[in-house]
């Protein structure tokens, strides 16, 4: 056992006079928070930020508690960020896996990988046991028997806002793969595009047009790299999109570790070294890499109306998805 800094800077987040805050559920003893900031009214658009669904990728839920605070900071001050939060919502789990982060593991105390464990199986071809395996909890991406309650909190907590959101969009932070920074959408489990390509490629460009010096994003579906069983990501995006008239659009951010290790090859034997920046600077220059992508999400939820494509462009949008993702 470790300390854990995160879980006291969570205290100090979810203590704040404008967070409002809930349990969704205790593991081993340990809570899931969930906390949400701005607007209470029904039916507003709304971002879910998810972090710590791996309990050895701690800098995701860094990340996003530092933007958090940094956020609520500006509140005190910026009438344009009061604005915009009087007419949307922030929902956000920083700390999924609690036992998993207790113990410094990509899995729960149970062995089971959160990524693996949603009811979906990947299609062929997919690279087991990388995919999720039903073997054993003592290898890695162990998919579990049933949905573990991790899942099932984050499940409940996104399929909750997403009602009584008229448009939503998530982020769910990760480390670990590959050198780039990336951002990716539905889908994991097979190499068709999503039902919202066009809403993807509009994202994407509105993104890639109006900060032109962040192009170390990668943007692109998860299935490019590879296709796992259980993403929960895809089982809620087909979930939330089928149930009412609004939208659930989720984006993934692996934040490119490689990078990190090749710059420190000696954090390669260090505890959540393969997964962490260990050298200070490099540590704060990730932490505040991507507050840029944070608030424009913020923004883009706020204003959607203003961007997501109306039934005229969405055809040629797909289209043009199609030719930049799916073509090869
Ligand atoms: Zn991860």
């Amino acid at each position: 056992m470790f300390e854990i800094a995160e879980l006291s800077q969570l205290d100090v987040i979810r203590t704040h006079p404008l967070v409002r805050s809930r349990i969704l559920a205790e593991v081993d003893g340990l809570p899931i928070w969930e906390l949400s900031i701005g607007s209470e009214e029904e039916q507003v658009p709304t971002l879910g930020l998810y972090a710590g669904i791996h309990g050895n990728e701690r800098i995701g839920s860094q990340v996003l508690l530092a933007w958090l605070e940094h956020t609520l900071s500006c509140l005190a001050w910026d009438s344009s960020l009061q604005d915009r939060l009087k007419k949307m919502r922030i929902v956000s789990i920083p700390l999924i896996n609690v036992t998993g982060l207790q113990q410094g593991t990509r899995a729960t105390s149970k062995g089971i990988d959160l990524m693996r464990n949603a009811p979906i199986d990947a299609q062929e071809p997919y690279v087991w046991p990388l995919a999720g395996q039903k073997v054993s909890r003592f290898l890695p991406w162990y998919r579990g028997r049933t949905l573990a309650p991790e899942s099932q909190a984050l499940i409940d907590s996104v399929m909750q806002a997403h009602q009584k959101a008229n448009f939503m969009m998530a982020m769910d932070l990760h480390s670990g793969f590959g050198a780039n920074d990336r951002l990716w959408f539905p889908y994991a489990a097979h190499r068709m595009p999503p039902p919202h390509l066009a809403e993807a490629v509009a994202l994407c460009d509105l993104f890639n047009q109006n900060y032109p010096l962040h192009d170390f994003y990668k943007i692109e579906p998860q299935s490019i790299h590879y296709t796992t069983h259980g993403d929960l990501w895809d089982y809620l995006y087909d979930k939330a999109n089928t149930v009412n008239g609004s939208l659930l659009l989720p984006y993934t951010l692996e934040m490119g570790s490689w990078l990190w290790l090749r710059k420190n090859p000696r954090q390669f034997f260090q505890r959540f070294g393969l997964f962490h920046p260990m050298l200070p600077h490099r540590l704060r220059r990730v932490l505040r890499q991507h507050w840029t992508i944070l608030d424009f999400l913020m923004r883009a939820t706020a204003d959607y109306e203003h961007w997501v494509p109306d039934e005229l462009s969405r055809m040629s949008l797909h289209q043009a998805g199609i030719e930049r993702w799916y073509r090869s």
